[in-house]
């Protein structure tokens, strides 16, 4: 995919829609099926193969499962990680689009404006469309607003007294259709490290195994990381087996498969940890309204995450 309007260094602005169709447009056709979300997941006794039972009442029969399907995951639940376990940041976060037909004035760079407890972070994607995100305290007010692009956009002009004219312009401006409100779901970083993440063939990936709040800009990263890494292991695991693998009955392949989804849980956990507890630290600072509190968050930050940028530096290898 191409960057056509000059970034610095660690930050890309990705649509979603565009990366989506970028995958699903190297899948061979037939691959993907729409309107059937996945209710649960469960292990064949007889054969041992995962079973998904789908909205639409069909059961599909599968080899390996590898649960992306979020924050809620239903996939997850067979790992212990229910829905109604996900915990609460006390912070919310507005995202949006801003189109200017003739163009902006912004510098290719993401731009953060702090004032009290709310934050404004801008990047452009190109010379015309800008992506911007408000982190604010969450009110009782947001549960009832989240459904209507128009009084999240009057909610957000509120809380913005005190910024630049031209940061409240971006608001009364934006896109009204791409405008969300999103409550911070997150699990406890340490979830993370005593999780086997393997039923047989199934597994889980991206936010579905780590659900963290935004605060450090990686969970979408980290979730292509887990994409390459589960589909190295995979691919060396099936390559370093394929005489056995062709030869032998389904009982091998599974062993392979499942060897290489415990590598895969192997390689991504402690990445996966730190990523979640730096932004769980950062989400927390922001929540915590006891200056005790603050100060020691800040104390553990700056002996364990010195270099913010820290996470841009990590390589994953190649696919
Ligand atoms: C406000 C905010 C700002 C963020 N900013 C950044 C950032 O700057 N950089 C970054 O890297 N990350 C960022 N993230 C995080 C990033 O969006 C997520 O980490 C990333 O989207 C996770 O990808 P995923 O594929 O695991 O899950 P998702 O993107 O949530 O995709 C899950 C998919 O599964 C589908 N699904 C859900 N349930 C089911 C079901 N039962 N059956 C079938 N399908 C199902 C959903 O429809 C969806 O298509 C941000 C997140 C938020 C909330």
């Amino acid at each position: 995919m191409e960057f056509p309007f000059g970034v610095s260094q660690e930050f890309r602005c990705l649509k979603r829609t565009d990366l989506v169709k970028a995958m699903a447009d190297n899948l061979p056709t037939g691959t993907i099926r729409t309107n059937c979300q996945v209710l649960s997941v469960e292990i064949d006794p007889a054969t041992k193969f995962p079973r998904l039972m789908l909205s639409n009442g069909s059961v599909l029969e599968a080899k390996v499962v590898i649960g992306c399907d979020g924050v809620n995951s239903a996939i997850g639940s067979m790992f212990g990680l229910h829905k109604a376990t996900l915990s609460l940041f006390s912070t919310t976060v507005a995202r949006g689009f801003t189109n200017y037909s003739n163009g902006h004035q912004f510098a290719s760079e993401f731009v953060m404006m702090i004032k009290g407890q709310v934050q404004l972070g801008r990047i452009p994607l190109s010379d015309k469309l800008v992506y911007w995100f408000v982190t604010k305290p969450r009110t009782s007010q947001d549960s009832t607003i989240w459904k209507d692009p128009v009084l999240i956009r009057q909610s957000l002009i509120d809380s913005m007294k005190g910024f630049p004219e031209e940061a409240i312009d971006m608001m009364r401006n934006c896109k009204l259709s791409f405008l969300h409100l999103t409550e911070l779901k997150y699990r406890a970083p340490w979830e993370l490290l005593f999780n086997k993440f393997r039923k047989g063939t199934v597994t889980i990936a991206g936010d579905a195994m780590h659900a963290t709040g935004p605060f450090v800009a990686q969970g979408g990263s980290a979730s292509i990381e887990d994409a390459i890494v589960l589909a190295r292991c995979l691919a060396q695991k099936m390559q370093n087996n394929t005489k056995k693998v062709e030869d032998s009955e389904i009982n091998i392949a599974v062993a392979v498969a499942e060897e290489a989804i415990d590598q895969y849980v192997k390689e991504r956990k402690m990445r996966n940890f730190w990523l979640s507890f730096h932004s769980f630290l950062v989400g927390k600072k922001l929540d915590t309204k006891s200056s005790i509190v603050r100060f020691i968050i800040l104390a553990i930050m700056s002996v364990l995450f010195r270099d913010p940028d820290w996470h841009s530096r990590y390589h994953c290898g190649n696919l």
